[in-house]
């Protein structure tokens, strides 16, 4: 698609149809209740959308909708070249109405355009055809046995999926749980963001407009005390697949015990370590990498790299290059400006819970170089200046807690020790980088990380192949890879004796 100017995405904006019903048994539909609540554009605060409120009962008809299709084995029974044919068609669906998907996202959470368009719906797509693709290509096995027997294994769906999401990649974190979920056979039903609902809810559609039979993928909007508990309590819910805070994955496993023991699959929280070693190869790539790794998306990224682990001998020239660069590459703007690189943080609420994060750093005595307030050109927005910090340590609460803002944290290192001692001080262990020459440091420094994702010389990179998920307590599962696909089955395992 030939790139829009500023006036023409505004205008497409105005001109969008937005679906905000709950979407059960293939069709959109009011809430049992009949409330509603209101999505708000944080780059202006004007109102998006007003939608039906989700509650406990619209859970219940939408599980009750996932389990009638389970039960009867519209999807799981379907034959896998037939699944596939769909997916085919649900990715072709959705690449087809990227321009809406990247507005509904940016309207909603302040995302740029040019993000959402170039990151967050080719990404999906990519995931639906990964997904797409293996649905016939998984299989059990026929272990080698006593003559007399035969053992095999299946590999199963498991039932009904409850997925819960995020609101800072709305369409594609619900993908990175849809996709592998229904690939698998299961039926789903998801419960987005409050937040952010909107293109989930056209994804949806696109899946029953592909050819998805009714009742195989629902959604429900609400929050989290209300509808998500509940989808979190039912009985009939196989499994929970959730994105979220750690807060809430812990209330989570909770709900698991105090109900039927369904599975709880948890992609939460990070505090990412980037370790920049003398012998690096080029500062001005790595200082590059650090700035794009904290303040795309306005820092609300699950994996964003918040800590930078600045070896003394380069400390001074980092933090140089650091606000240099990060001068020329964030701005904020209207996020529906193609060129805008920096949008609001996605509420009025998260944007004061960011500001008081930077007042904290400064009474623990962090020094503050450039940013730490909202934007005074645009009152009217959920901005934060991107900010950085150095003199920071591991007792601060800027040095430990999840900010999730365009907020960078600085800590002088001594030796690689010391790096790997403070990178592995944290609760959290989603993500980390390495940036040295030597590859003996590389591969001793990768082993001695406690993280899920590390990446050497780069941040971000990867591909479908790659699982992505924590240690500790950044989760206890992983989204992408045939590992996350594995995640939706169940092991059957057959013994049959032959006398
Ligand atoms: P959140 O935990 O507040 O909400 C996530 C979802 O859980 C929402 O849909 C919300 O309505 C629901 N929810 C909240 N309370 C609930 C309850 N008691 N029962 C059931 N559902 C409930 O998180 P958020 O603010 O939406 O997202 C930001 C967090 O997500 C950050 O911590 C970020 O690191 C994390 N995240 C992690 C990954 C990953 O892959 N590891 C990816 C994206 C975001």
């Amino acid at each position: 698609m030939p790139p829009l100017a500023h006036a023409k995405w505004q205008r497409r904006a105005r001109d969008l149809r937005i679906g905000t019903g709950l979407f059960i048994d293939g069709r959109s539909c009011q809430a049992a209740a009949g409330g509603s609540f209101d999505v708000i554009n944080p780059a202006n605060g004007a109102l998006v959308a007003r939608m039906a409120y989700g509650t406990a009962a619209d859970i219940d008809r939408a599980v009750a909708s996932a389990r009638a299709a389970w039960d009867d084995g519209r999807w799981r029974h379907m034959p896998p070249r037939d699944r596939m044919a769909i997916f085919h068609r649900f990715a072709d669906l959705v690449e087809a109405n990227a321009a809406d998907f990247a507005l509904l996202e940016t309207l909603v959470m302040g995302k740029p355009v040019t993000d959402a368009l170039t990151i967050d719906v080719p990404e999906a797509v990519v995931t639906i055809r990964y997904f797409g693709e293996c649905i016939d290509k998984t299989s059990g096995s026929v272990s080698n046995t006593v003559h007399n027997a035969v053992h095999m294994t299946a590999r199963e769906p498991i039932g009904v999926v409850g997925a819960i999401s995020a609101w800072n990649y709305p369409l594609l974190m619900a993908t990175w749980k849809i996709a592998p979920a229904l690939a698998a056979g299961n039926c789903v039903v998801l419960k987005p963001s409050e937040l952010a609902p909107l293109s989930c809810l056209k994804l949806a559609q696109l899946f029953v407009d592909a050819g998805g039979p009714p009742g195989v993928f629902n959604v429900v909007n609400g929050f989290g005390a209300d509808a998500g508990r509940a989808l979190a309590l039912h009985p009939d819910v196989a499994k929970i697949s959730f994105t979220g805070s750690t807060a809430t994955a812990k209330q989570l496993m909770i709900y698991a015990g105090q109900s039927n023991l369904k599975r709880v699959a948890l992609e939460t929280g990070g505090k990412s370590p980037q370790i920049f070693m003398p012998d690096l190869e080029d500062l001005d790539v790595a200082v590059t990498s650090a700035v794009r790794g904290i303040f795309d998306n306005a820092g609300q990224v699950c994996n964003a790299g918040s800590r930078l682990l600045v070896h003394a001998d380069i400390h001074d020239a980092f933090i140089e290059r650091f606000e240099a660069i990060a001068a020329t590459l964030y701005t904020p703007g209207d996020p529906l400006d193609p060129a805008t690189t920096l949008g609001p943080v996605v509420s009025r609420a998260h944007q004061q819970k960011v500001l008081g994060w930077i007042d904290q750093g400064l009474e623990a005595g962090a020094r503050l170089h450039f940013g730490g307030t909202a934007d005074a050109l645009r009152p009217g927005g959920a901005y934060v200046l991107p900010t950085l910090f150095s003199n920071v340590d591991t007792q601060m609460a800027i040095g430990r807690e999840e900010i999730f803002g365009p907020v960078a944290t600085l800590f002088k290192v001594q030796d690689e020790a010391n790096a790997i001692n403070i990178a592995n001080d944290s609760p959290y262990g989603l993500a980390a980088s390495v940036w040295t020459r030597d590859i003996k440091r590389a591969h001793r420094m990768v082993k001695a990380l406690e993280a899920g994702v590390i990446w050497v010389n780069c941040f971000g990179d990867g591909d479908m192949n790659q699982p992505f998920g924590g240690y500790k307590q950044s989760g206890n599962t992983r989204d992408k890879s045939m590992e996350c696909l594995a995640g939706y089955q169940q092991t059957k395992s057959a013994w049959i004796t032959l006398e």
